[in-house]
């Protein structure tokens, strides 16, 4: 069976009920990366968001299997638990919380799940530190506060670290590649790279075509006014750069 089987999901904005999702389709299996493209305010975003259960949208329509499961039925953290993975910005850097005892905390919720025994403190700083070195994160960056002055570059490397602590059957990374410089990106993709087995997947949103040609994905979509418009493989973001968006969907 898929690892995630979307069908027909149409989902609006609670506070305004205006609808945003309007028939998405997508079947991601496992081991595969998959891409979606789009203008902006194409609804990228939205989608990833009503998978995780973000509270902003409500599914009107459709489904949504993960693992053979209905995922629209699960809580935020229950979908978290079990493996489905989009980064947790907190909005506010959390007082007196360090980045090391929050992402462990998390990681040992995971383990649970898993029926696995938690991590104590000395086991668990020195998975960190493993995971730290394949992010290529400086070992400082565990001691800070939560997201406490974190620069745009260094969110998104503690994005990648998180997924590479939790580990995840799907990754959603939303646009991990905006505003990181040549090396950060190198260091992200390769970072990706390693945490990607045959057994988990990933679904990228990018405007860029850097980071496709680092991960390759195996899938690539464009997403035009809630919809999933069209989808190829690695060869459409040529097309797409050459017509555009609007072209590259009319041809569906
Ligand atoms: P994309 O990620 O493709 O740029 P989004 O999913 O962020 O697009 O947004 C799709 C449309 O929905 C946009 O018009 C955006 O303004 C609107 N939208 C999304 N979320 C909200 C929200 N929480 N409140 C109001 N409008 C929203
Ligand atoms: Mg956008
Ligand atoms: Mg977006």
């Amino acid at each position: 069976i898929p690892l995630l089987q979307v069908n027909d999901l149409r989902a609006k904005i609670v506070e305004s009920n205006v609808e945003i999702l309007r028939g998405v389709n997508l079947t991601i299996n496992r081991g595969e990366i998959h891409a979606i493209m789009g203008k902006n305010g194409s609804g990228k975003s939205t989608f990833a968001k009503v998978l995780v259960g973000h509270p902003d949208y409500e599914v009107t329509g459709g489904s949504v299997v993960f693992k053979g499961e209905n995922l629209l039925e699960l809580e935020p953290e229950e979908r978290a638990l079990e493996g489905l993975f989009m980064s947790f910005q907190s909005p506010v850097a959390i007082p007196g919380v360090s980045n090391d005892q929050f992402l462990l905390m998390a990681y040992n919720a995971r383990r649970k799940k898993l029926g696995l025994p938690e991590l104590g403190p000395l086991e668990g700083f020195s998975y960190l530190m493993e995971k730290l070195q394949l992010v290529n994160m400086k070992p400082d960056f565990l001691n800070r506060n939560v997201n406490e002055g974190f620069s745009g570059g260094e969110r998104k490397r503690n994005e990648i670290l998180q997924l590479a602590v939790l580990g995840a059957d799907l990754a959603i990374l939303d646009e991990i590649d905006s505003g990181l410089d040549v090396d950060a990106l190198r260091d992200v993709a390769s970072a990706v790279n390693k945490i990607l087995t045959p057994e988990n997947s990933l679904l990228m949103i990018t405007h860029y075509r850097r980071i496709l040609d680092l991960l390759k994905p195996s899938h690539v979509h464009v997403m035009d006014n809630g919809k999933i418009a069209r989808t190829g493989d690695l060869s459409m973001v040529d097309a797409i750069e050459a017509d555009g968006y609007e072209l590259v969907s009319a041809l569906t």
